[in-house]
């Protein structure tokens, strides 16, 4: 499962790859569009501080004839759409290349140096852009913990619907709207209607504004309409993964999400972060699947496979921050409000992908399918205001005194992802970031 790109001795003539709490070592090489002053949006890599500019390796001749067909390509269409298409076989031939380009010792010097122009811009000096252009785009439901915590809010006599432990549960979300980090988030309008009051609803802006922590998985190649993707198969339509913000109004969505699910509450904003990490670069994090409760039903064989149930699990640790205006004004740093793990979700990322296909929908390059609010067993692993608070019942208590239910005009929310095993090097997603502006 892992190869030499994973050797944890492996060092980068690009100096900072070897800090310690980089989440771009050498052996990370995720994938993304940038652009800055004097480059047009374009594929790169992230190592260290830098961004290994593919466009100017294709032009140094760095690239095979077949791998550079596919960078120019993606300039063209300033997405990474199309070396997705060309599926994980095309994926670990540009991760090898990039890492045998980028090895070497800091003070190797003369043929690093002739690179160091041309091929490498600093991640400060750069803008990031969404990595692929996504034609849809699911969201599942597959943390049991999220789900029944949620569900005893709404439901407190039935938390877990009956069909949850057999199915993964997803809606579909709109793709127009996902944004970079970065990209502030206007408050959104909305109908609410206050739960117990008979009153009619009124429209205005959201009161209880909220993030979900999530994980989203591109999809590289894709199935023909018609055809159902095999568990077996269901990595090898998997690019890798990011992290995903699925701001959601939760006034607007507890009046609105019945009987068909949520629409207005959701689709306001999606904010996805900038560098996709490849499945291979996940290697060694890889884990069992979720382990069931004695008495939950196993999953239907179309589901279940003994490879996925052996390694279909990512050991990714995640957490959110938040800073707010004030604590901007006095200078203090955004805190930490939760930290969970990827581990802990019920479904696993080839199980949402077969199921997904499993009607003959067709799933395409650049699709983007979102884990759902990845929250655990503890109150410090829940991955939303929802449940953090519960409702708002238990405020938190931000350094400098303020207290949060739901999310205030001026709230920076910041999510980051990192894997960390020993006898490999810690490798991260970088942030997902985004300020909510007033309605
Ligand atoms: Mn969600």
């Amino acid at each position: 499962m892992t190869n030499d790109t994973h050797d944890a001795a492996l060092t980068s003539w690009v100096e900072s790859a070897q800090e310690a709490d980089t989440d771009f070592p050498i052996q990370n090489l995720p994938l993304g569009i940038f652009e800055s002053t004097d480059r047009q949006p374009r594929p790169g890599i992230a190592i260290g501080d830098q961004i290994l500019d593919l466009v100017a390796a294709m032009e140094l001749g760095l690239l095979g004839d077949s791998l550079a067909t596919t960078i120019h390509e993606c300039e063209r269409v300033r997405s990474l759409n199309p070396l997705l298409a060309g599926g994980r076989s095309t994926l670990a031939a540009l991760r090898n290349t990039a890492s045998a380009m980028l090895r070497g010792n800091v003070d190797e010097g003369v043929a690093a140096e002739k690179y160091r122009g041309g091929l490498l811009v600093a991640l400060d000096d750069a803008e990031l852009l969404l990595p692929a252009r996504v034609g849809d785009y699911t969201d599942f439901y597959a943390s049991i913990y999220h789900a029944t915590n949620v569900g005893s809010m709404f439901r407190p006599d039935s938390p877990l619907l009956p069909n949850y432990k057999w199915i993964p549960i997803g809606y579909h979300g709109r793709a127009s709207s996902l944004v970079r980090s970065g990209t502030p988030v206007r408050r959104p309008n909305g109908q609410t209607r206050d739960d117990a009051a008979s009153a009619p609803p009124t429209f205005g802006p959201t009161r209880r504004l909220d993030y979900e922590l999530e994980v989203g998985a591109f999809i590289c190649a894709g199935n023909m309409q018609g055809d159902q993707i095999a568990i077996a198969d269901a990595e090898s339509h998997v690019a890798g993964l990011c992290l995903l913000n699925d701001w959601s109004a939760r006034d607007m969505q507890a009046w609105e999400y019945q009987p068909l699910g949520p629409f207005l509450a959701k689709n306001f904003a999606t904010t996805v972060s900038p560098w996709l990490v490849t499945l291979d670069a996940l290697a060694p994090f890889r884990r069992p699947a979720f382990v069931r409760a004695e008495g939950d039903p196993q999953p239907l064989p179309h589901l279940s496979s003994d490879d996925d149930q052996r390694r279909g699990g990512f050991d990714i640790t995640l957490e959110v921050l938040i800073g707010t205006a004030l604590m901007r004004t006095q200078n203090i740093a955004p805190a930490r409000i939760s930290i969970g793990s990827f581990a802990s979700m019920y479904w696993t990322v080839a199980q949402l992908v077969t199921h997904h296909a499993s009607n003959g929908c067709n799933l395409e390059a650049g699709d983007l399918l979102a884990s759902g609010t990845v929250s655990g067993e503890t109150k410090e692993s829940r991955g939303c205001l929802l449940e953090r608070t519960w409702r708002g019942t238990e405020p938190l208590t931000l350094p400098g005194g303020e207290t949060r239910r739901f999310l205030e005009d001026g709230d920076e929310v910041i999510m980051r992802g990192w894997c960390e095993r020993n006898g490999f090097r810690r490798i991260g997603f970088g942030e997902c970031a985004g300020v909510v502006l007033s309605a």
